[in-house]
């Protein structure tokens, strides 16, 4: 589908919910895609991307960061601490800060970096075992140590809902959770989902496949 129809949808679902005009960041998740879909919705205008391997994102970004000038580029995969460096090198914001060791080594290389990028704290909404995120109940306590000792500037939250499962009860959740704790960003709603997450508050949604076509390898 077209970016444009994709940003239209936004917006009456922005407009539906009551919610001021240009309020939900479109994040094109380009992960496994191929390059010439990305240079076209590059060419179609769009500047914020999203990418869940740092690797992957190496390979292709600084290219198209020097040919179309400043990329607002997203990390919403797993991130391990040995590619904390070369995540921040790469990454305007990162929506995976789920664990207290990675959140310790982040803010030392934040520290001697003199530079924060935007993060979300990652909630697993569904307890699902195999999933990344921090547990709803240990968010207090995680959130306490990121903002206390770590000196960590958190801005949001973020979620993946269990695949089977309806996203509105996880996306509403996640809101709650927010509230609670003073956070106004909410990275929610994928492209089978994304209507319902700004219907529940969602001011990041990560849209991949409605834009850029199925992806033909798996992703990682
Ligand atoms: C791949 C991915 C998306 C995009 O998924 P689509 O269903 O293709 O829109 C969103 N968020 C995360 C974390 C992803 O890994």
């Amino acid at each position: 589908m077209p970016l444009a129809d994709i940003s239209a949808r936004i917006e009456r679902a922005v407009a539906a919910a009551g919610r001021p005009a240009g309020s939900v960041k479109l994040i094109a998740i380009s992960k496994v895609q191929p390059l010439e879909r990305v240079r076209a919705v590059l060419e179609a205008g769009q500047r914020v991307f999203g990418e869940n391997r740092v690797q992957e994102a190496e390979s292709k970004w600084p290219d198209f960061r020097a040919e179309f000038g400043a990329v607002e580029l997203h990390l919403v995969g797993p991130l391990q601490t040995n590619k904390l460096g070369k995540a921040l090198d790469l990454f305007d914001a990162i929506h995976s800060l789920d664990r207290p060791s990675l959140a310790k080594k982040l803010a030392h290389a934040v520290q001697a970096r003199g530079a924060c990028p935007e993060l979300f704290v990652q909630v697993n909404t569904g307890r699902e075992p195999q999933k990344a995120g921090v547990a709803p109940e240990d968010l207090d306590a995680f959130l306490a140590e990121c903002r206390g000792p770590l000196d960590l500037p958190v801005a949001g939250l973020m979620a993946i809902p269990p695949a089977e499962a309806d996203p509105e009860p996880h996306f509403r959740m996640l809101a709650d959770l927010a509230a609670g704790h003073g956070l106004d960003r909410l990275s929610m709603g994928m492209s089978g989902d994304f209507e319902t997450a700004i219907a529940c508050g969602a001011t990041h949604v990560r849209v991949g496949s409605a834009i850029f076509g199925e992806r033909t390898t798996a992703a990682g």
